[in-house]
């Protein structure tokens, strides 16, 4: 028998979130069912809920940060029991046989990777839900296990903030010594400068908010004047269109710009005489695969980084989309899933 569940849906691309009731599959074999604690909002649950790329799919259930305890398992579940604190982020599937799957680079799945909301179960066909919602049922496969002790609220935007910066960090081999700039100080670039500040990087910060400095320093953000070669990886983490041109010339020869954060074409166009005349590189990365995903909590887990958060319940979700859309938040909204009972 499926199981009813309440959560937050947008109905259109205009329509603010409300209340909607769906029902969550019984566990197949290889699933997890989760009670979900906490659920982070990330950009892009308002770009799915406007349809802002295209292809949103109504009613939507936002949220791909989601941190919960299991309440039963499949029969042939092995890693995980009821009682478990776990993490689901930006994918519930994929199709397990490519060439991505197989290196677990689940993200670049080559027949795409099936994501937490928005999209259609590869086995019945019906739409996914997010984590804006009491419950969520998805296989083992793409359940993460939350480090003992770590503050489960903080944790959930982990699941994509974290992992979305995380990865092209290890991708670009930062460690002591490396030096990374990050463009941006929202939820991500706050994840980027914790993250490579603990990997032994030196980490700087550009952003165009002049109040942001001193809490960049908080961060493990260092005043380095932004010369001219100096940066072996730039994290840039703006999710708007905007001009990445006066950021070549600040990486180190043979150093990387990777776009994290803004999907679409850039303007004004990109000049190309820094990258050649330095060997340097304009690159993208999305997420992570789950193994990845696994390393970042436990990374996370052993230096004692959660993302800063300010809780909210979901009524307040509406406010919370036009509080991030002016950058009024540090660093990211987690909603209490509690709220949804009260
Ligand atoms: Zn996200
Ligand atoms: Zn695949």
């Amino acid at each position: 028998m499926p199981t009813p569940v309440l959560g937050y849906a947008a109905q259109s691309p205009q329509s603010e979130l409300a209340p909607f009731r769906f029902e969550r599959r019984d566990p197949r074999a290889d699933d997890v069912a989760i009670q979900i604690l906490y659920c982070g909002v990330c950009h892009s649950d308002i770009h799915s809920a406007r349809n802002d790329w295209g292809g949103a799919m109504y009613p939507l259930v936002p949220g791909h940060e989601i941190i919960g305890r299991v309440l039963s398992v499949g029969p042939g579940v092995t890693r995980f029991k009821p009682g478990d604190a776990v993490g689901v982020g930006c994918m519930v599937d994929s199709c397990q046989h490519c060439e991505a799957c197989e290196q677990g680079l689940e993200q670049y799945c080559g027949e795409m990777a099936t994501y937490t909301y928005n999209a259609l179960d590869r086995h019945d066909g019906t739409p996914t839900y997010g984590g804006y919602s009491e419950r969520i049922v998805a296989s083992e496969k793409f359940v993460l296990r939350i480090p003992e002790g770590m503050d489960l609220a903080g944790a959930a935007p982990l699941l994509c903030a974290g992992i979305t910066t995380y990865s092209p960090l290890r991708h670009w081999k930062v460690g002591k010594q490396s030096r990374v700039a990050v463009v941006g100080l929202g939820g991500l670039g706050h994840m980027a400068l914790k993250l490579a500040k603990a990997m032994g990087a030196r980490a700087a910060l550009f952003s165009r908010t002049p109040g942001k400095e001193q809490d960049a320093r908080r961060l493990g953000a260092e005043q380095m004047a932004a010369v001219k070669g100096c940066f072996d990886l730039i994290i840039d983490t703006v999710p708007t269109r905007h001009d990445i041109n006066p950021y070549l010339p600040t990486l180190a020869q043979g150093g990387t710009l990777v776009l994290v954060g803004y999907l679409g074409p850039l303007e004004p166009a990109l000049n190309s005489v820094p990258l050649i005349g330095g060997r340097k590189a304009v690159a993208g990365s999305l997420i992570g695969g789950i193994a990845e995903t696994q390393e970042m909590l436990d990374f996370c887990g052993q230096h004692g980084i959660t993302s800063d958060i300010e809780a909210i319940k979901i009524q307040d979700i509406n406010a919370a989309y036009a509080r991030m859309l002016k950058s009024d938040v540090k660093y990211r909204f987690v909603i209490d899933m509690a709220s949804l009972k009260a």
